[in-house]
């Protein structure tokens, strides 16, 4: 089934011999690991395991090697991510930080501090979360308030900031966070620029004055959390790029949020659940799954033309915010289907009705978490011109 789902298509020689590697790892690894469990995909977190990929060189794999890096193709790197989402392997300890974190640090970090951090994702023991949502701010993510002053006392000279951050994913197991906030005003630089006055800061969550309290899903799961900042105090080699230039790294690093295959392939369990049980006879469940199928494979040369803007260095923000918008409709459409093909059959308990009720609770979350979909659809229609 699962070749159904993930052409390998015509990718280059060592792409294939890579993905042969990774799939004997899976096996070992993963040898037990219910249809259930496998329905968290990416969500899923095991610092054990976000190690042992480090060890086998499948984090920060496009890096250069003075960051610890790999300097491996895109390509090679999007073969080891979907195979690792396809059979829902815990890859979320470490996600954000090789999919974001790291390049974000490499570009604008400053040199005392870029190469002590990232090499330490590159092994799998830093992870990190994304402090940019605020109670009041989400898509209007420039209507932020916490904010750091500058401050000089017995803690060194550099940054305290104040405020709270919410929805904040794996906050609770992240070792840093990148943090959006406000050091200036929001006009910075003329009245008309209102993503003025933002900086980028690392954080260390162990930090005195911050504090993780866990906000629960409608799964039932902890995996976003509300943080709050008392007084905490940031060294000043710990900004980010220039102070102020927040807003335009954050449109850079919410790229690489968009760009993933993990944006599209968050439901497959369930089309896989399905694919085992359809009629192949009948020809509502042939019609109907051979289309989710020719989808998928749609979405996937699309994501994979991202991962290519991306090697050639080409800015992906347009074609990002499209794959993810699809990718959102085609997978929040998976419950409905299952219910409409198997609605009247399925048995209760059975993986099938499991990974149905697992989705159907999921899926809402897909079109706002990485920004919504009116947002995308905005980025998009600006993007080609139409507003
Ligand atoms: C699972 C999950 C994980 C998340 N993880 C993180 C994280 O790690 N870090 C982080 O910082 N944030 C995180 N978020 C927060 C996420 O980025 C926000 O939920 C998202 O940006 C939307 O913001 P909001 O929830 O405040 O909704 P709002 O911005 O209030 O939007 C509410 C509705 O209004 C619509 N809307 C808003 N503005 C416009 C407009 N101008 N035009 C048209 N429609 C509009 C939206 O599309 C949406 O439908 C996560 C969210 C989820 C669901």
């Amino acid at each position: 089934m699962q070749g159904l789902l993930i052409d390998p298509g015509a990718l280059p020689p060592e792409c294939e011999a890579l993905r042969a590697e990774v799939r004997a790892f899976l096996a070992e690894e993963m040898p037990a690991v219910t249809p259930l469990r496998r329905n968290r995909n990416w969500t899923g977190a095991d610092a054990a395991f976000s190690r042992k990929m480090g060890e086998r060189g499948w984090l920060g794999m496009t890096w250069p090697k003075r960051y610890g890096g790999h300097e491996r193709s895109m390509l090679e790197r999007y073969v080891v991510l979907e195979e690792m989402l396809a059979v829902g392997a815990p890859v979320a300890a470490h996600w954000i930080a090789d999919r974001q974190s790291g390049p974000l640090l490499m570009r604008y970090a400053p040199d005392t501090l870029a190469p002590r951090i990232v090499p330490l994702i590159a092994r799998g023991e830093a992870f990190f979360c994304i402090g940019m949502s605020e109670p009041d701010s989400g898509s209007d993510l420039a209507s932020i308030r916490s904010r750091a002053e500058r401050r000089a006392d017995h803690r060194g000279e550099g940054w305290v900031i104040n405020g709270r951050k919410v929805w904040t994913s794996g906050a609770h197991r992240a070792h840093f966070m990148i943090c959006l906030v406000r050091t200036g005003q929001r006009d910075a630089g003329g009245s008309d620029n209102r993503h003025g006055g933002m900086s980028q800061f690392l954080v260390d969550m162990t930090t005195p004055g911050l504090t993780v309290r866990p906000i629960i899903n409608q799964l039932g799961e902890h995996d976003f959390n509300e943080v709050t900042f008392d007084d905490v105090f940031v060294p000043a080699d710990h900004l980010i790029g220039n102070e102020g230039d927040g807003w335009k790294q954050v449109g850079a690093e919410l790229a690489f949020e968009r760009s993933g295959p993990e944006r599209y392939l968050s439901s497959s369990q369930l089309l896989l659940e399905m694919l085992d049980v359809a009629d192949a006879d009948d020809p509502r469940h042939a019609v109907a799954l051979g289309r989710v199928v020719a989808q998928y494979g749609t979405l996937r040369q699309m994501s994979l033309g991202v991962a290519a803007m991306l090697a050639r260095g080409e800015n992906p923000a347009l074609a990002a915010s499209l794959v993810k918008d699809q990718g959102a409709l085609v997978e929040q459409a998976m419950p409905d289907l299952a219910h409409e093909l198997f609605g009247g059959t399925v048995e209760p308990g059975s993986t099938l009705h499991q990974s149905m009720l697992y989705t159907t609770l999921a899926v809402p979350s897909f079109s706002l978490r990485g920004g919504t979909r009116e947002i995308l659809r905005g980025i998009i229609a600006k993007g080609l011109d139409l507003r």
